[in-house]
Formats: structure tokens, C-alpha cells, sequence
């Protein structure tokens, strides 16, 4: 990890409740702004990476429960952010990618025989990896991470396009699958995305989501010490705000799920609430003790959904 100069994207704008339309102002304040430009790197909008404890000023929308950044960096800077973040989590989005596929086990046979899957913020196309292990071959990935572009596979990079879900991009029904895995908290406008992602999919096809469950109890007992309130998270979903988002987005069926997930050690250790310096130096006795990546399952407070879109009746 290297501390190179940095462009915070300081260009932000006040904005509503991104899932509802709630003005900002209608809702509490959650946690004031904590910002440290100079603390920041280029690993700061990358995932899975040392947490910085840093936030966007977190607004709690009263109508659909969703907490929110506002103001919140402009959709270009964002974009270029996101350009250039490094990627320095190779063995993790392993791990992440087995444990979802776990999860999608029980959704596979409910799909539609035929189409495409997509996955949106395919990173280094991990997840693309077991989506073929379960017998898909029509993939698609879309990441616009350079860093994680070239952290990819050879055998699935040609599966990946660097950029985002635009509408338009794809023929309606083109996919029976999408993914979108801990990639929503990330996104400027969510529910244009999943509006996207709704219009691509066949009748009967399913979105499928990874994101931290802010209501969680390790993230309820950790408060603002909790990974999950970081500079590159730009909204916060509970149970009843994932649940409106992909309502709102036009999809019916919505099923909710809680799981664990299976990390190794110094992953977990990463995570921890405890000073940069101190993990720093516990992982790296981890590893001299050549236990750091010993695999550990742990309820993180991670909440899957799978939403369907509906069959004509
Ligand atoms: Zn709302």
C-alpha cells in the first residue's frame, strides 16, 4: 500500500434519500461528517482494504430506514475515484466469491433455462469464476476499477468490460441473472441501477445482492467503529431499505436472508476495530506463525437478497 498523492473528490452536492426521495432534511443526522484528506489513499475507494474510519456526513431516511450520504461526492469525480482505486484483495474476493455461490445454490434450479448472467462490479471476476463452476457460460462482467481489471484472471478477463450498468446497454431480457455483490452501497443512484438491472432481466429472472446489514448486531455493538462506515460507502442498507430499493425498482418476489462468511484470519483481522499500526503488525505475526490464512465463518452482519421479476400472470 503506498501513500501517493491522492485526489480526495471533494466536488459533493446535498441529495435526497436516493432509495425514497426524502429530502435530506426530513432525517436525522447519524453521524456528522469525518473526513482526513490527508490520511486518504488510492486504496480509499477500493474494496475490502485496511478501513480508514472516514464517512460522508450519514443522514437516516424516515420513510424507508436506508442512511445516506449527503452531501455525497458528484457522479464524475466518483467515477474517476473508482478509475483509479488500487485492488490489493485478490485472496479475499476468493473467499467472497465461494460463499456467495454457496448462497446461490438454492436459486440456480429457479431460473430461467436460458440467458446470459451479468455481474455488476464483477472486480477481479471471482464471482464470474464460480458462476461458471455452477454451469453458466453466457457471462458478462462489468467493473470500472482498473486496478481490479488487471488483477483478473486471464481466463476471465475477456469476460469483463470496464464500466458501469447503463440503460441502454443491453437488450431488454437479455440476462436471466444479475449480480450486484457488495457493490450497492458504492453506487450514486442505486435505484437507476436496479431499474437497469430490472429492465434486462427475462420474466422470472433474478437480481441477486450482497450488502452490510447496518442493523446488524455487530455493527449495531461496533457503532461508527464498524468497517462499514467508510468514505467509499455512500448508503447503508437494513433489511427494510433493501427490501424498498428493490421494490421500488419494479421487482416483486423479494427474499432476505442473513448468512456468514468464511474469511481468512488476517482478513478478519483487517476488519477489526483497532489501530492501523497494531494490525498491521498482529497480521503480519499471523503470517509468520503461518496461520494468517487459516479460514474462519463469521456472522459479520451481511445480508443477501434475491429478487425476482415477476412472471406475466
Ligand atoms: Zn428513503
Amino acid at each position: 500500500m503506498t501513500g501517493a498523492s491522492y485526489q480526495l473528490p471533494l466536488e459533493t452536492a446535498a441529495r435526497a434519500c436516493p432509495v425514497c426521495g426524502t429530502a435530506a432534511d426530513a432525517g436525522r443526522v447519524r453521524y456528522g461528517e469525518r473526513l482526513d484528506p490527508a490520511r486518504l489513499d488510492r486504496f480509499a475507494f477500493a474494496s475490502r482494504k485496511l478501513p480508514e474510519l472516514m464517512h460522508w456526513r450519514l443522514v437516516e431516511c424516515p420513510v424507508c430506514d436506508l442512511l445516506f450520504a449527503s452531501p455525497a461526492p458528484a457522479g464524475q469525480a466518483l467515477a474517476a475515484a473508482y478509475r483509479d482505486a488500487g485492488y490489493d484483495s485478490r485472496e479475499e474476493a476468493q473467499y467472497a466469491a465461494s460463499t456467495y455461490g454457496g448462497l446461490l445454490r438454492e436459486v440456480v434450479p429457479r431460473l430461467p433455462a436460458e440467458g446470459g448472467v451479468l455481474d455488476v462490479g464483477a472486480g477481479d471476476g471471482a464471482f464470474l469464476g464460480v458462476l461458471r463452476e455452477h454451469g453458466f457460460d453466457d457471462l458478462v462482467g462489468l467493473e470500472p476499477s482498473l486496478a481490479a481489471l488487471a488483477a483478473a484472471d486471464p481466463d476471465v478477463r475477456p469476460l469483463i468490460r470496464e464500466d458501469v450498468l447503463r440503460a441502454g446497454d443491453y437488450e431488454p431480457g437479455r440476462f436471466r441473472l444479475v449480480s450486484c455483490l457488495q457493490t450497492v452501497e458504492h453506487l450514486r443512484d442505486p435505484l437507476v441501477t436496479f431499474q437497469t438491472a430490472h429492465g434486462v432481466l427475462q420474466e422470472g429472472g433474478a437480481l441477486f445482492v450482497v450488502c452490510h446489514d447496518r442493523r446488524a448486531v455487530t455493527n449495531r455493538l461496533l457503532g461508527r467503529r464498524s468497517p462499514i462506515y467508510d468514505i467509499e460507502h455512500l448508503q447503508l442498507f437494513s433489511p427494510r431499505s433493501l427490501h424498498a430499493l428493490l421494490e421500488r425498482a419494479g421487482f416483486r418476489d423479494v427474499e432476505l436472508c442473513r448468512f456468514r462468511n468464511r474469511y481468512p484470519l488476517r482478513y478478519w483481522l483487517r476488519l477489526a476495530p483497532l489501530g492501523r499500526r497494531t494490525k498491521r503488525g498482529l497480521i503480519a505475526a499471523l503470517d509468520r506463525a503461518g496461520v494468517g490464512a487459516v479460514a474462519l465463518t463469521l456472522p459479520v452482519g451481511n445480508l443477501a437478497a434475491v429478487a425476482w421479476r415477476q412472471l406475466p400472470a
